[in-house]
């Protein structure tokens, strides 16, 4: 058995293949090795209803020849739960009331998505964190408080009564734990037009294929060259260069480093049913964040996904008359959206690389990170 790479690759989520692929496509030789294929990109095994990433927007220009778009996502199409559980639709939550609120925030995410585009265009060249620190504007959002960024601007009455929703069954977090980065990046959708999706895992899997070995990696010794890596099934492995693409919990606690980015852990419940009348109406539900049920949202095929923070925290019963699970799934840990002013390098030390959510859990820039991991292995 072979046992010396050039580069190997531990995750086969969305990074780890875009940097595979990338490699190929550079004629390089490497090995990736991962727990499964896709990450979060975790399908039902009819491929028609996303555990994980649920949306993609019209700006995931890597991400979209991958993809066939669904419904298109939208508040029109949603109810919104108050504290006390009352269902209100966007009309009855006053947003007309907060009008001119409203118009301001949308002229300040349309000046964020404009720096937002820039560095990801310059992600891909010189790395998340580096196109961030670059750009002034991106670079104070990143470490300002999303509520004090909020009440500077004058809009925090309407983000609380009304954003703060889309947020929670975003991000998982309420706005005390984000930064105005996230907050904003987390609002796109409402600028952008977002949809539902199908993704092609095969069109990204299958050129890289023969290089994937499914174990799960325990250790890795970056102390002596080339570096040696160690999987749960007695294997060794030893590169010149690893690159990590696996969650940031793993891949910090990998390289036995203090992890700056605390995830977010949900729950999740796809189910076949009858909901109780009160949930009958609308595709999705986002509840209260008072509530540990964070969303029920109706699928394509009729089916229903159920979230929440943790399984203990989803009473079923709650929200259908009758119903079957056809699958659970423990997202823990989830991904990292937080309140830092920490950005990561994707050079860890010399012939090291972390990819992924560290900086931007999506697919769209964890893909990006993957591409500028393979153009720093192998530049052309
Ligand atoms: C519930 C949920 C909803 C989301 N919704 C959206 C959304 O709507 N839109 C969006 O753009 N993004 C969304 N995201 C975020 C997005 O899906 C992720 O940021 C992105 O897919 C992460 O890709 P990745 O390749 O970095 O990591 P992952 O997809 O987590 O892949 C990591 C891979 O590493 C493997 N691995 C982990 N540890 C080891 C180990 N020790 N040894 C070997 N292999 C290992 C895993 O098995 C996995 O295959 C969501 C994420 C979740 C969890």
């Amino acid at each position: 058995m072979r046992t010396h790479y050039p580069t190997i690759i531990i995750g086969a989520g969305i990074a780890g293949l875009s940097c595979a692929n990338s490699l190929i496509k550079r004629g390089e030789d490497f090995l990736v090795i991962s727990k499964n294929i896709g990450g979060c990109l975790k399908q039902s095994k009819d491929k028609v209803v996303n555990y994980g990433a649920y949306y993609i927007t019209e700006d995931y220009t890597n991400v979209l020849p991958y993809v066939t778009r669904g419904r298109k996502i939208t508040e029109l199409n949603a109810i919104f739960y108050d504290e006390e559980g009352n269902g209100k639709t966007i009309w009855s939550i006053g947003v007309g009331r907060k009008l001119q609120q409203a118009l301001r925030y949308r002229k300040l995410l349309r000046e964020f998505r404009g720096h937002f585009k820039e560095m990801r265009e310059q992600a891909a060249i010189k790395s998340h964190a580096i196109a961030i620190e670059e750009n002034q504007y991106l670079k104070e959002l990143y470490s300002t408080p999303a509520k004090a960024w909020l009440k500077q601007h004058g809009i925090d009455e309407f983000i609380v009564e009304y954003i703060e929703h889309g947020i929670y069954v975003t991000a998982f977090r309420s706005l005390d734990e984000l930064s105005a980065f996230y907050l904003l990046w987390l609002s796109l959708p409402f600028v952008t037009p977002s949809y539902e999706f199908t993704f092609d895992l095969e069109k990204l899997s299958n050129p890289v294929q023969d290089a994937i070995q499914i174990d799960s990696v325990t250790s890795i010794n970056t102390e002596s060259h080339p570096y040696t890596i160690r999987c749960k099934s007695g294997s060794e492995y030893t590169a010149d260069n690893i690159v990590i693409a696996t969650p940031s919990g793993p891949a910090f606690s990998l390289l036995n480093q203090e992890n700056p980015n605390e995830a977010v852990h949900a729950y999740m419940y796809h189910l076949r049913g009858t909901r109780k009348p009160k949930y009958q109406s609308k595709h999705y539900h986002f509840f209260h964040i008072s509530n540990p049920t964070i969303c029920l949202a109706e699928q394509i095929d009729g089916t229903f996904l159920l979230y929440g923070r943790s399984k203990e925290g989803i009473n079923i019963d709650e929200y259908f008359q009758s119903y079957d699970i056809i699958a659970q799934h423990n997202w823990s840990p989830a991904f990292s959206v937080r309140m830092s002013d920490t950005l990561v390098p994707v050079e860890f030390k010399e012939g090291i690389y972390m990819i992924g959510e560290h900086n931007i859990p999506s697919l769209e820039d964890c893909f990006i990170t993957g591409v500028y991991a393979a153009s720093q292995l192998a530049p052309q």
